[in-house]
């Protein structure tokens, strides 16, 4: 998608700071953290929200999950832990559209959900 900020993060048409990438997914922290750890795993593929995976394209989801056990031991949250939210539509507050997961940790969050 070319007007979509997402697409040319990955493409590196807009300049990031890289956690970790393979083929398929790569993860970069948040320009905005809400905590000292704030990572977006997004798969390479442009798909605009969790709305829009289907059978043909949710295989992505073994590959964003299995990124984010590897970014949460590599950056020291894996033990302490760290919460793996989407935001999927304007109520959630999805505000990029291309599918996204927000990997935050590094401090107590309580057992709240919203
Ligand atoms: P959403 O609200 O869609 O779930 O999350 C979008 C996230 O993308 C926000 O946390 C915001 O700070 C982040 N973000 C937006 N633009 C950029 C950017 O250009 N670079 C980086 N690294 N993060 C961005
Ligand atoms: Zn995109």
């Amino acid at each position: 998608m070319s007007d979509c900020i997402f697409c040319k993060i990955i493409n590196r048409e807009i300049p990031s700071k890289p956690v970790y990438e393979n083929d398929r997914v790569y993860a970069f922290h948040d320009i905005n953290p809400e905590a000292p750890v704030h990572v977006l795993i997004v798969p390479k593929e442009h798909i605009a929200s969790h709305n829009e995976l289907t059978v043909e394209n949710v295989g992505i989801m073994k590959d964003i999950h299995l990124a984010a056990n590897e970014i949460a031991k590599q950056l020291g949250v894996a033990e302490t832990g760290y919460r793996l939210i989407n935001n999927c539509g304007t109520h959630a507050g999805q505000t990029v559209f291309h599918l996204h997961y927000h990997l935050v940790g590094g401090k107590p969050m309580g057992s709240k959900i919203l």
